[in-house]
């Protein structure tokens, strides 16, 4: 028997792929049956759609393209899964969950036991990490091979806008034609004008990963996401984390206030935060790395550490692609698309990093949704408003919408509801006391305009509060939402009831 299968976008009707003959019109009420791959592609092309790059935006393109019957084939050009699973969330997490195992185990006695003397296995991690990126990986091919998509191996450069050619890694290179390419090519490390970055010892991320042991301290500059996340992971396995941030506070598209805490929290961890700052240089010294740095025409100091971590952000990656051959500029290092994910060349779609977006796995999911919704002739349209932001150090960060900044400035009076944890049961009986949530709503009708949180778990909350401004739900609707008890979600609740000078448990 057939499922339904739910679209993307809500309310869409559903139609065969453009050129598939018969029943090209649209008929309400009719919803997606299971597809059947078509044997033969449109319009004579060797495929419907051809998926440069399988990254969290391109894989899942190819899946949604073949949910709605199209011939589809996905060129990568190294591992399956991209950036993120390679090198960027899967591996930071997994990392990050061994050092929170490792910070519990250390914090025994406050739950009442003794786990004797606990004991990071730096290579232990790193092989647990490894084995749960290879495993994530082969899951990509079996939903390639289950979704009937050929995967392509090798680099992709464009002829035209509807011809590949493939050049594998020794091998004779392949040309294929598709009616419609998905580029996903995503985004490298950015490399900035430091003198000295090309020294031993300064890694990026990427680079990161080989680190062979635990070094006894680490200057790492930039104070993103990526930055704190490892910085965090180092912190917890000995050694000692020195950031430097340009911008005067760490996590700067945070709230200032989750910011803040997230500083105060991170300071009393024995992190030193130098921020306002730039970094000038880096030089070798008795064995050592010297980062000088100093505000704009101030004087320098330094800071000696044994790496050097650069996390100063990404750039979309184009390079060998021949975007030329199809016709497309770039703007600032990204290519241009509209709110279908085209680009200005007809049946040629760009997603993800590679767009000027946010660089986040699930924004590049979701334009890679949007992407083969649109080449099957959907209406799907991607919609940048509610799109959650996740920093998983400890304690965890994430915000949806408008900081309280960007609020105040767009809408004036806002009503603000702060709610901490350390007062909330479930909070408290799982030893996680640090951090709030904070709402931010429109005065007259009560929509929430933002949702900031820090503290355990908020990686995981902040679903709510997204799915609350998806909905354009109001503050009512959530003070009337019954949350179970005990639980980490009715800090949501208070705080949102906060907004409004109702919270029950605030003292
Ligand atoms: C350390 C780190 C941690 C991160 N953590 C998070 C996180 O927790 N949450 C989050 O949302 N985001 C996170 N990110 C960002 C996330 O990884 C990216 O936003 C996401 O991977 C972008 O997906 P994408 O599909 O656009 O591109 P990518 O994942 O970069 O994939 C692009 C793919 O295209 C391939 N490719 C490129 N050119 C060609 C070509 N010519 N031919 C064939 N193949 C080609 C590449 O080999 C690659 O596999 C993190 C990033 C880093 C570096």
């Amino acid at each position: 028997m057939s499922h339904p299968v739910p679209t993307s976008s809500a309310a869409v009707l559903e139609r065969p792929a453009a050129g598939a003959g018969a029943a090209e019109t649209q008929t309400a009420a009719r919803v997606t049956e299971q597809p059947q791959p078509q044997a033969r592609a449109a319009n004579g092309a060797d495929y419907d759609v051809a998926v440069i790059g399988s990254g969290p935006g391109g894989y899942v393109s190819a899946i949604r393209a073949a949910q709605l019957g199209l011939k589809v084939a996905i060129v990568e050009k190294g591992h399956m899964g991209g950036t993120c699973l390679n090198v960027g969330c899967i591996p930071t997490k997994a990392m990050l969950s061994s050092v929170e195992a490792l910070a519990t185990a250390r914090r025994g006695k406050d739950f009442g036991f003794t786990a004797g003397d606990v004991q990071p296995d730096y290579s232990a991690m790193t092989k647990r990490r490894d084995k749960i990126v290879e495993q994530l990986r082969g899951g990509v091919g079996m939903l390639m091979r289950k979704n009937q998509i050929e995967v392509v191996n090798g680099a992709a450069k464009f002829k035209s806008a509807h011809e590949l050619e493939i050049s594998a890694n020794g091998g004779a290179a392949r040309r294929l034609t598709a009616a419609n390419v998905i580029i996903a090519t995503g985004s490298v490390v950015s490399k900035p004008p430091i003198p000295g970055a090309d020294l031993e010892g300064v890694v990026n991320s990427d680079q990161l990963l080989a680190l062979p042991k635990v070094p006894k301290s680490m200057a790492v500059i930039g104070a993103g996401a990526v930055g704190l996340e490892w910085g965090d992971i180092f912190h917890e396995l000995g050694t000692k984390i020195t950031v430097i941030e340009m911008v005067n506070r760490i996590l700067p598209p945070a709230d200032a206030e989750v910011a803040q805490e997230l500083a105060r929290s991170f300071q009393k961890k024995g992190f030193d935060l130098l921020t306002g700052v730039g970094v000038k240089g880096i030089e070798k010294k008795n064995g050592m790395l010297s980062v000088r740095y100093g505000k704009e025409g101030g004087p320098e100091q330094t800071v000696e550490a044994e790496v050097v971590l650069i996390a100063t952000g990404r750039w979309p990656f184009t390079d060998g692609l021949g975007l030329e051959n199809a016709g497309i500029q770039l703007e600032r290092r990204s290519i241009p698309v509209n709110e279908q994910m085209q680009t200005r060349v007809k049946g040629v779609y760009a997603i993800g990093d590679v767009t000027p977006g946010p660089l986040l796995a699930h924004v590049a999911s979701k334009g890679g949704e949007v992407a083969a919704e649109a080449i099957a002739g959907h209406t799907a349209k991607m919609d940048y408003h509610v799109i959650p932001s996740c920093v998983y150090t400890s304690p965890e960060v994430a915000w949806v919408g408008l900081t309280q900044e960007e609020a105040t400035e767009r809408h004036g009076e806002v009503k603000v509801g702060k709610f901490p944890f350390r007062v909330m049961g479930r909070a408290i009986a799982s030893g996680f006391r640090e951090g709030f949530m904070k709402v931010i709503a429109e005065p007259k009708y009560g929509e929430i305009l933002g949702v900031h949180m820090i503290g355990a778990h908020v990686t995981d909350l902040i679903a709510e509060a997204t799915l609350a401004m998806a909905m354009e739900a109001t503050v009512e609707e959530i003070f009337h939402t019954i949350h179970a008890h005990p639980t980490l979600p009715e800090i949501f609740q208070e705080a949102t009831l906060d907004a409004w000078e109702r919270a029950i448990h605030k003292g």
